[in-house]
């Protein structure tokens, strides 16, 4: 399809920094690329980075060929494939995004703009020198930790290149000469194989076979807690790496690396790449290279390594495949889980989801025939399932201003006696989740968001969990100035750990949440603890639930089972109830028999019913069909449009401005608008357009359709959110 010209052929570029293109430029013949390739282009008087998406002409509005200007420069990366380049169209399409800003997650600028070879980064040399201009300082004491190119730090400061070069000729940074192009050490597939049980070996089997044979195979390894899923889908791995093929391990949590990280160097004799958001960009880079050029084979990563544009690409496990946190929700907002069957679709190779509590989602697409099921169904070795109880609280009453009834304090204490451990499951950070004056009423809110401020102790201090705002404590109530009337209402974690140690001032007790295990490091050092035998009862959110495995955890305790329940989101009971199996998995997963209780002011629910008579399937088949009836995912679909503003008039207005011009199609209904779950978040006020559709319509382009003929003022902000996860 390439018009001939004297100089060279048509291409057509996505910019990576703008929202307008694509656009098509002048390739020179000398110049050596081709489509996928990386490249500087001219845009008006300044030089952009885009990427080659097509060559050829496209239609009438394609510019005059004495019109076109030259591609600049080709950047020296490995082009992009054609397979992940079909994934970024889809992520935009499906996903009603911008082409740049999925590219984006696929060229973080830094990594793919800097050559192979040794460069030259700076890092803070620890001099502060005497004199140095406020933007200079602030612009130094943003860097601590930070080591990357000019441009990296300058982006990461958020200053121009001319101050980091500042910095740099003060001597406040140091130059470091990094080689781009160290290798990766190399997993050994039968570095440390272990025996597998019958049961694994079958399910290791049909992976195996997979990998071998290539070709797209979405999986669903679904295998109760404690059953041995790592073991048998490294068997996968192992497999990939014999033929040479790179394998991504999509993880749902930092916390969870450094235990992952040291099972795999268990298995294949060195710990795999990694890739996350609190790597440095020097490691960032040199990973994306790596993968690009088919030197990391394997990768254990967050959801936005999905985007890694991987050489040789055999398997992606996306491990504990239910948990929420795959869904991205700003920005791009994609589900990594499906993200990563789509990967596997365009690039041909089979995709594992593992997990004890498969999402509803899956499990029905393994019934209806379009995914494989694989399944383990008990635990490995002579570990047998916990003992699941329900503790009603109606009956069994903590005592007054508590929340341990004394059936579960009687089983703590029993394990204190054996020095066994427990786990208390409480899915809310913090003290307290509600503050309020004894005297006058008054509750602590959130300037800036629709949310109470929490009472964080341990840091004396309340914290928003939504936008970020902190506060001291106060020592008098804002509202009617009444001193020592402050009362916490409702317990957090920090409160449960308070109760613990007034009943078991013995007990070493440990909060586990996301503000305690915030890094890699801080989660190797709790996993230790627990391991060596220094704790006696954890006190965690959903973070300790998945993935951990410790064997002298023989009780579990759910303080509140009721919690998730309220609200009656479309995914509440799903949800509850794959949180509280989790929790429970964790109970007796080695020798010793475990225990679980679970609190509830209703024990007769059908998600407690269901996790106390473990009938697992029971309960999925009951929610699906109660979905069906619906339309609700995964037999219709949702899609959410939140239209947010500073001005909650101007949002109002607008909102309904959009919904009125919805177009009438079969099988499509608008609901709303109305305030969105979080009226106000950040300051912004937000209203919910929630589209609901058969499967049957073409969602996608009836939306693009719709919201591109609209305009609006630049102070609102339109998101879509497809597949919204709750509402
Ligand atoms: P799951 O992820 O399914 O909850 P894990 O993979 O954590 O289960 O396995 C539970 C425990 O059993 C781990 O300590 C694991 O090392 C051990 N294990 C599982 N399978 C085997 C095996 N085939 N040989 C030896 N140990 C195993
Ligand atoms: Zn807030």
């Amino acid at each position: 399809m390439n018009r001939p010209s004297p100089s060279g052929k048509r291409v057509r570029v996505i910019l990576l920094t703008q929202v307008i293109g694509p656009l098509d430029y002048r390739l020179p013949d000398w110049m050596d690329a081709d489509v996928g390739s990386v490249v500087v282009v001219p845009l008006g008087p300044r030089k952009m980075v885009g990427v080659i998406w097509d060559e050829g002409v496209f239609g009438d509005e394609a510019v005059e060929e004495h019109r076109l200007r030259n591609v600049l420069e080709v950047i020296d990366v490995p082009p992009i494939k054609r397979g992940l380049r079909r994934l970024v169209d889809w992520v935009a399409d499906y996903y009603l995004s911008n082409h740049a800003a999925v590219l984006r997650m696929v060229i973080s600028s830094s990594a793919a703009l800097s050559a192979g070879g040794t460069v030259t980064e700076y890092r803070p040399s620890g001099i502060e020198p005497a004199r140095l201009t406020p933007q200079r300082a602030a612009a130094l004491d943003s860097l601590v930790d930070a080591q990357g190119l000019v441009r990296e730090l300058a982006e990461q400061a958020g200053v121009s290149e001319g101050v980091i070069r500042g910095l740099v000729k003060a001597g406040a940074l140091e130059p470091v000469m990094v080689s781009i192009d160290a290798p990766f050490a190399a997993p050994e597939p039968d570095h440390d194989h272990p025996e597998l049980s019958d049961l694994q070996e079958a399910a290791a089997k049909v992976m195996r076979d997979a990998v071998r044979s290539g070709g797209f195979e979405p999986m669903v390894l679904d295998g109760v807690t404690g059953s041995g899923k790592t073991e048998t889908y490294f068997e996968a791995v192992a497999e990939a790496l014999k033929i040479g093929k790179q394998v991504l391990v999509l993880l749902p949590e930092i916390a969870l690396t450094q235990p992952f990280l040291q099972r795999f160097e268990a298995r294949f004799g060195v710990e795999p790449a990694t890739w996350h958001s609190g790597m440095k960009q020097s490691q960032r880079r040199r990973v994306w290279r790596g993968v690009a050029e088919g030197r990391a084979q394997v990768v254990a990563g967050a959801r936005s390594a999905l985007f890694l544009p991987f050489a040789n690409p055999g398997l992606i496990v996306v491990d504990e495949a239910h948990e929420i946190s795959f869904k991205q929700e700003d920005g791009v907002r994609y589900h990594a889980r499906d993200v990563a069957v789509m990967r596997g679709k365009f690039e041909g190779f089979p995709v594992v989801l593992a997990s004890a509590t498969p999402a509803l989602e899956s499990r029905h697409m393994v019934s209806i025939g379009r995914y494989k099921g694989l399944e383990i169904p008990s635990r490995f070795g002579a570990a047998k399932l916990p003992r699941i109880e329900a503790i009603d609280l109606t009956q069994d009453q903590p005592e007054r201003g508590t929340w341990i009834a004394p059936t579960l304090l009687k089983a703590l204490e029993e394990r204190l006696e054996r020095g066994e451990q427990s786990l208390l499951f409480l899915n809310r950070r913090g003290y307290a989740p509600l503050t309020l004056c004894r005297n006058c009423g008054h509750r602590f809110e959130c300037p800036n968001c629709t949310a109470w401020m929490v009472e964080h102790r341990l840091v004396r201090r309340l914290a928003c969990h939504h936008c970020g705002h902190v506060m001291p404590p106060p020592d008098k109530c804002p509202e009617c100035s009444a001193e020592d009337s402050l009362v916490p209402c409702g317990p957090g974690v920090e409160r449960i750990s308070d109760e613990v140690k007034r009943f078991f001032p013995e007990a070493r007790t440990i909060v586990a949440t996301s503000d305690t295990l915030w890094s890699p490091e801080k989660a190797a050092e709790f996993v230790a603890l627990v391991e060596n035998k220094a704790v006696d009862i954890i006190i965690g959110t959903q973070l300790v639930t998945k993935g951990y495995h410790f064997p002298e955890l023989t009780l579990v305790g759910i303080i509140d089972a009721d919690l998730g329940l309220e609200g009656g989101d479309l995914r509440a009971a799903e949800r509850t109830f794959q949180q509280i199996a989790q929790a429970a998995g964790r109970a007796g997963r080695a020798d010793k028999p475990g225990e679980v209780y679970i609190q509830t002011r209703n024990p007769s629910h059908p998600v407690i019913a269901a996790l106390v008579g473990g009938d697992r399937d029971g309960f999925y088949d009951a929610e699906t069909e109660q979905r069906r009836r619906a339309g609700a995912p995964p037999f219709g679909r949702f899609a959410a449009i939140i239209i947010s503003s500073e001005d909650e008039r101007e949002a109002i207005e607008t909102a309904r401005a959009v919904g009125g011009s919805a177009p009438q199609v079969d099988g499509m209904h608008v609901y709303g608008p109305a305030p969105a779950p979080l009226a106000m978040l950040r300051g912004r006020h937000r209203q919910r357009l929630l589209v609901h559709a058969l499967r049957s319509v073409e969602l996608q382009s009836i939306m693009r359709e719709w919201l591109g003929g609209l305009e609006f003022p630049r102070s609102v902000r339109v998101g879509v959110d497809v597949d919204p996860y709750s509402f």
